[in-house]
């Protein structure tokens, strides 16, 4: 029987339906002969969700040491937070053991207090990254690459800079959620793309810009929902030998009139636009998801199966609440960043690499499998906060932890957001789901006054920077920039300014920060609404909000509308 129930966290009413009651009973570990339950969730899915960003620190770096070697290193963690690092490829090295900080489980305390101690002192992975990188300083959560700066949950990327969730690109700059593409400048959702700038939810388009929702077009600038077109402005087709000065009349100093902005958003409200992204479904409710049966409120997901409440999540069968990877993932709840063939994971923050049946575990990898509360572990099994037992006696010993966190509340619960290494400032949570710093506080999250960066110490004005490209001399970059937004100083890295030069685009006024906001800012957030589709007046969940202006179609209606 589907349960209403009240968000101990936002207050707000969420139901638990049937399907997700079966789910959690499915899900829940088997210990020796025993089944034991997990309770219906206490937290709405976006509580939920809050509480495990609050875990994730994708791109603020800082400086400190690497504790085993003591040299300098870049880390998502901060030196004043109080865990101890060490540089990745000290970390993934023999020269430590996680077990040897393994403790007695304490049954007159709270579990997640001696998890906190625990995490405290066993050494953490300086930047989420794996190893096969090459020439990849300043970049998080990123595999395969090479010569990437200041990139973000990246896979096969060569030569990108300032981009986040890509994925087998080369020369890709200020990209997010973007894959298979070249020579791609500010572009948001777009799939094989070359020689494109500017431009939102595009495939197979090429040396064009500014373009909205279109597919196979070439040549093409200021366009929307275009299918198969070459020479088009402003939806209008135009003689190929007239279009490189019609386009150029568009821009200048490589930036877009606001004149022709205003044409290209006119023409954004009057075409339609599907109701969510994604192809090859059945039976999904969600955006930007593909290939995907019976998943629900799933998010940049692609080859799910029976799986809810999902984001960033890939070829995975039977899981809820997990935000980052999967590939090859069974049957996992309330995680973040598990991945690389999992089954069973319940609780869990980065663990990855043919790991099973872990519950309340961070950073265990490469082929964990029944631990309990650990931190730090490689090729363990049978540990409780990182303690080695034999089977029996972890067998004996876990159910009994169960119980006692049955009474503390503490079972069925992910990490609290307080737990986390990470000030919320520091983490996406706040990027998703903004605090203030008054109102973190009275949450008892910690907050970072300090954030590894400067204002004020500018050694160039803008009106100094000729806004023609090419006349920008090589020794932009040792000049130290200041954002026309946020007043942050940053630099221009020779990489970027050689990209900047061939392909003909202004030095961006913004620092890398605020570039990334304004592109999160111009997808949905990932929240569904029920809509009416504008042409038929169908019912149908879609993640533009009933306020957006935009002509919203069902997928039956804009299949009709634009072909
Ligand atoms: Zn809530
Ligand atoms: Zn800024
Ligand atoms: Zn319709």
């Amino acid at each position: 029987m589907a349960i209403h129930k009240q968000c101990a966290s936002c207050q707000a009413g969420f139901d638990v339906d049937d399907a997700e009651l079966a789910f959690l009973e499915k899900i829940s570990p088997r210990i020796g002969a025993e089944l034991h339950y997990l309770p219906a969730p206490t937290h709405c899915p976006r509580c939920r969700e809050q509480r495990r960003l609050a875990m994730r620190n994708e791109r603020i770096y800082y400086r400190r040491r690497c504790a085993l070697s003591a040299k300098e290193i870049v880390s998502i963690y901060s030196p004043d937070s109080p865990v101890v690092v060490y540089e990745h490829k000290a970390w993934y090295s023999d020269e430590w053991d996680g077990a040897a900080y393994g403790r007695e489980f304490d049954f007159s305390r709270p579990f997640f207090e001696q998890f906190a101690e625990l995490h405290r002192v066993v050494p953490l992975m300086s930047l989420d990254v794996k190893s096969g990188n090459e020439n990849c300083d300043y970049t998080n959560l990123i595999s395969e690459s090479r010569n990437c700066y200041q990139v973000v949950a990246c896979t096969l990327g060569e030569d990108c800079m300032y981009c986040a969730f890509i994925q087998r690109n080369r020369s890709a700059v200020d990209c997010f959620f973007v894959f298979d593409s070249e020579l791609c400048y500010e572009c948001i959702d777009c799939y094989r793309c070359y020689l494109l700038t500017h431009s939102q939810y595009c495939q197979n388009c090429s040396e064009s810009g500014y373009l909205y929702n279109c597919r196979s077009c070439a040549n093409c600038f200021g366009c929307v929902s275009l299918v198969n077109k070459q020479y088009h402005i402003f939806n209008q087709p135009v003689a190929p030998q007239q279009y490189p000065a019609l386009v150029a009349r568009c821009l200048s100093g490589g930036i877009c009139s606001q004149e022709a902005l205003a044409h290209i958003l006119e023409l954004r409200r009057t075409s339609p636009q599907r109701a969510y992204a994604g192809l090859q479904n059945e039976n999904v409710t969600g955006d930007h998801i593909s290939y995907c049966k019976n998943s629900f409120n799933c998010f940049d997901c692609t080859y799910l199966e029976d799986c809810r409440h999902c984001v960033w999540f890939h070829k995975s069968k039977d899981c809820a609440d997990c935000y980052g990877w999967g590939l090859g993932g069974e049957l996992g709840y309330e995680n973040h960043l598990v991945g690389n063939t999992f089954q069973r994971v319940l609780f869990c923050d980065s663990c990855w690499e043919g790991v099973s049946n872990l519950m309340y575990c961070r950073l265990c990898v490469n082929r964990s499998n029944n631990l309990f509360g650990c931190v730090g572990l490689r090729g363990k099994e049978y540990c409780v906060l990182n303690k080695q037992y034999s089977k029996d006696e972890y067998v004996a010993l876990v159910p009994r932890i169960i119980a006692h966190m049955r009474k503390t509340g503490e079972w069925g619960e992910f990490f609290p957001a307080y737990l986390s290494p990470f000030c919320y400032n520091e983490s996406v949570a706040h990027e998703y789901y903004p605090l203030s710093r008054a109102e973190a506080l009275s949450r008892n999250l910690s907050w970072q006054d300090n954030m590894p960066y400067t204002t004020g110490r500018e050694t160039i004005s803008w009106a100094q920077v000729p806004s023609d490209i090419a006349s920008v001399p090589d020794t932009i970059t040792r000049a130290v920039l200041r954002c026309g937004s946020c007043r942050r100083n940053y630099r221009t890295i020779s990489q970027e300014l050689l990209f900047y030069r061939k392909m003909n685009l202004a030095l961006p006024r913004l620092c890398f920060h605020c570039r990334h906001l304004a592109r999160r800012a111009r997808r949905n957030d990932r929240i569904l609404h029920v809509r009416s589709c504008a042409h038929c007046a169908e019912k149908m969940l879609t993640s533009f909000a009933p306020t957006q202006p935009e002509l919203v179609y069902c997928e039956q209606c804009y299949r009709d509308a634009v072909q």
